[in-house]
């Protein structure tokens, strides 16, 4: 199956950020066979035309928890809201068909604002994995571990077995990368970290985990160990390349130098970190130290839409902020850290993540009709500045067309009913809570 994209203005995202102003991408299967100037094909089945469109890499969302979508709007300006309404109301409310429903939705909007990959931490996560394969979004799931009982185990024993076995099922899978997520490093006992370290490590995957996000994380951390909680993790043999730390908010220097050492990677979440006034995570200092950092949406509870291009306008607004410096991170920049910058995050960049022969056809469309992106002086300007997730018109995840004429191939409305008739428990519950 040959399809040909033509009339496209091509931004690739590889090293040399090579674009085509009147370019072409031809697509075979699930890979990409040829990106430049307009070239004659054989067999060409599918033609679309990018006429007045942008083209580039599928976005890439390094941290999230897509099926928390039913908490989206509740409570979101209630101190300490996760102990007082989310860790009660998944406990009580979340099953794995609300786990199910959820992320099908979840992915439909991610689809629709042209993200192709995300990476996420959650329960039920072969119920969020068939969400994925049924929408076809390439993913990065791990099941959360937590030292608490929680919706679907007893304790964090249990959790790791669960986690265990998800990737040994998963792991081939084309889509699907299972990896581990410990939730956090002050929500896991030391043992708990070892044995979550020597999964991944025989598995060769990732290792996500919420580090220096919260005031009272590093206020324990300082108390029982006077460390930090990413010296912490070097002092348990738990920082290596397989960790993908996020949030990453109140590290210093030091820290830093250990994650450089260490090869972290981070996902760092701008909107949601924002919106819970925890702090801005210095960016600047993690990338110059080549540090790899994505952009996370986090989940529908904390970043509220699940699209980057809300992340990539607060993220340039927060950065030049603190540093007072409006020419820190170029637009250009900040669109390599939603692409190619995230699948670095992810370890698939040698997949995905820019347009390049060879790489998965990952392949966004966004379309320059809409009042607001004209004039085009720059194509990374007005990604970053002004374009939003309606202005995403085609969507194509490995070589298939998932979201076309800003339609998804799965009726977004028949999503939002189930969703709705799986969330009723939780409304009432969601109720109760909230008087
Ligand atoms: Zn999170």
């Amino acid at each position: 199956m040959r399809t040909l994209i033509k009339n496209a203005w091509i931004l690739t995202m590889n090293e040399k950020m090579q674009e085509y102003k009147d370019g072409q991408i031809v697509i075979e299967d699930d890979k990409i066979l040829y990106v430049g100037k307009p070239k004659e094909f054989d067999s060409i089945d599918n033609i679309v035309d990018a006429k007045n469109c942008l083209v580039l890499p599928g976005m890439v969302n390094t941290h999230c928890h897509v099926s928390m979508l039913p908490f989206r709007s509740l409570q979101d300006d209630c101190p300490d809201r996760l102990r007082r309404f989310l860790f009660p109301l998944e406990n009580a409310c979340m099953n794995e068909d609300l786990a199910y429903y959820g992320a099908c939705y979840g992915t439909g909007e991610m689809l629709l604002s042209g993200i192709t990959t995300f990476a996420d931490m959650y329960y039920f996560m072969d119920k969020v994995a068939l969400a994925c394969e049924k929408m076809g979004i390439r993913a990065v799931l791990g099941e959360t571990i937590i030292d608490q009982p929680t919706c679907d185990a007893k304790n964090a024993v249990e959790a790791l077995k669960i986690g265990e076995k998800f990737i040994e099922e998963w792991k081939h899978h084309p889509l699907i990368t299972p990896m581990l997520a410990p939730h956090a490093t002050n929500t896991n006992t030391e043992e708990i970290f070892r044995k979550a370290m020597e999964i991944v490590k025989k598995h060769d995957t990732l290792m996500m985990t919420h580090v220096a996000e919260m005031d009272y994380e590093m206020t324990y951390f300082r108390n029982k160990y006077n460390m930090t909680p990413i010296e912490w993790l070097e002092s348990i043999s738990c920082l290596n390349q397989h960790v993908l730390a996020v949030h990453c908010i109140h590290i210093n220097e030091a820290d830093i130098q250990l994650m450089k050492k260490h090869d972290v990677k981070v996902s760092h979440c701008p909107v949601s970190n924002l919106k819970a006034g925890k702090g801005i995570a210095p960016a600047k200092d993690i990338m110059e130290n080549g540090v790899a950092m994505g952009f996370g949406t986090d989940g529908a509870s904390s970043g509220n839409t699940l699209d980057l291009f809300i992340q990539m306008r607060m993220f340039a607004g927060a950065q030049k902020t603190k540093y007072h410096d409006r020419s820190l991170f170029p637009a250009k920049e900040i669109v390599r850290i939603a692409t190619i910058e995230g699948a670095k995050a992810l370890r698939i960049d040698e997949q995905i993540g820019s347009l390049e022969v060879g790489k998965k056809a990952d392949i966004v469309l966004i379309s320059l009709e809409s009042a607001h992106m004209f004039p085009v002086y720059d194509p990374y300007s007005i990604l970053v500045y002004s374009a939003n997730a309606s202005d995403v018109k085609d969507v194509f995840v490995n070589g298939k067309q998932v979201v076309s004429d800003r339609k998804l191939k799965v009726d977004l409305s028949i999503l939002r009913e189930q969703l709705q008739k799986e969330m009723k428990e939780f409304s009432k519950k969601a109720e109760e809570l909230s008087k």
